[in-house]
């Protein structure tokens, strides 16, 4: 029992905490059990799936892109639908998300960052949230957002909105469409808490996940990570390395393949002319940021195998393998001066010339990866 000596108690967020453990109780246990008694109708399910949706992409879509980073514009019927369904996800107001965003951007990885993922997975993913901070971080950097009569709105009445709008607006719904007391317990369970809790951990994922697993194609300069399979949960945020690099940008998954539900709703919406002037950062750019980082890494691969301790006939035999990681070597660095030269100018290069040199820069850092593999295999022998 030593370990809750540790635990600052003064500083303990009761509210949250106590709110957060309650939810995820209820969604462990009463929801499954209402669902087993009573089952989920046809009208419930797609409420459930409406809300799913509408609150995470409000958190996503709203609080992040267009709030946090302004990585574009929005009408009002866009604003209010955010503000709306984002205070029903229970994340707090658009101003208190936002500026511990900034500050999560601004000192990544760092004392000062709100879930630095240096003091723990479980820190940043939910940690950080039960505990107040002594003092509390001054909210100097939302003052943008202050202009908006609606955000000011909903951050003085969140909790009123949130309650509304994510507990007591399903199970009106599901009583009335049902007519029943049942089906409405069966609103506030489902699309209520168990929704809310859903919606909540694929939030936290964004800085817990995010920032432990996958790759980081375009900086090691922080701990922020792309990977696949966290932006299937979490409405296409899991392309957290070219987010941290590029914050600015509309899209966390630039590349057309990539799966980002929340970039495709943007350009969508902006085709009706509810968001306009989204923000993208040129081919250019991210080519030179993917080649920067191949660049480091082929001279740390490189350094591996010229400090290796390795016989004089292992060396030899291996030689004509190092003398083309060279050649690759220079390839990237007069790649990278072209390209540098390109952004410099502000010229736009074809996609299929861009295409050409992305297959170039993962050819040799293939090639560097298999060499890597083979010299440690030699020294181990
Ligand atoms: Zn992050
Ligand atoms: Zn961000």
């Amino acid at each position: 029992m030593t370990g809750f000596k540790h635990i600052p108690f003064d500083r303990v967020s009761w509210i949250t905490t106590s709110f957060l453990s309650l939810t995820l109780l209820l969604a462990l246990t009463a929801a499954p059990a209402y669902l087993i008694i009573y089952g989920m109708g046809g009208f419930m399910a797609g409420l459930f799936a409406f809300y799913l949706i509408a609150t995470g992409l409000s958190i996503t879509l709203g609080y992040h892109r267009l709030f946090a980073h302004l990585s574009f514009g929005a009408k009002w019927p866009v604003r209010m639908f955010v503000l709306l369904f984002g205070a029903a996800a229970w994340e707090n107001s658009v101003l208190d998300w936002v500026s511990d965003h900034r500050r999560h951007h601004k000192h990544v990885d760092h004392d000062d960052d709100p879930y630095n993922i240096n003091n723990g997975f479980f820190f940043a993913h939910m940690g950080w949230l039960l505990f107040k901070l002594n003092p509390e971080p001054p909210m100097d950097n939302v003052n943008d957002l202050r202009k908006d009569k609606w955000v000011l709105w909903q951050h003085r009445n969140v909790h009123w909105i949130a309650l509304f709008m994510g507990f007591i607006l399903p199970a009106v719904l599901c009583g009335l469409y049902y007519g029943s007391w049942s089906a409405a317990l069966g609103g506030f369970l489902v699309v209520g808490v168990l929704r809310t809790v859903i919606v909540q951990h694929a939030t936290f994922c964004i800085n817990s996940a995010c920032h432990y697993f996958g790759k980081q194609p375009y900086s090691t300069r922080h701990s922020a990570r792309d990977s696949w399979w966290i932006a299937f949960i979490t409405y296409g945020e899991g392309y957290h390395n070219y987010h941290h690099e590029f914050q600015h940008d509309y899209r966390n998954g630039v590349k057309p393949w990539q799966f980002d539900p929340t970039k495709w709703t943007i350009w969508l919406l902006s085709k009706f002319g509810l968001t306009y002037n989204l923000r993208r950062v040129s081919e250019a750019k991210i080519l030179l940021a993917e080649l920067t980082e191949a660049r480091r890494r082929m001279d740390s691969g490189l350094a591996v195998i010229k400090n290796s301790d390795l016989t004089e006939a292992a060396r030899a035999r291996l030689h004509s393998s190092v003398e083309y990681l060279h050649m690759k070597q220079e390839e990237l660095a007069t790649l990278y001066y072209q390209v540098q030269k390109g952004v410099s100018e502000r010229m736009e290069f074809s996609k299929s010339r861009v295409r050409l040199w992305r297959r170039e820069i993962q050819q040799s850092l293939s090639h560097l990866e298999q060499m890597v593999s083979r010299y440690r295999e030699v020294m181990t022998a």
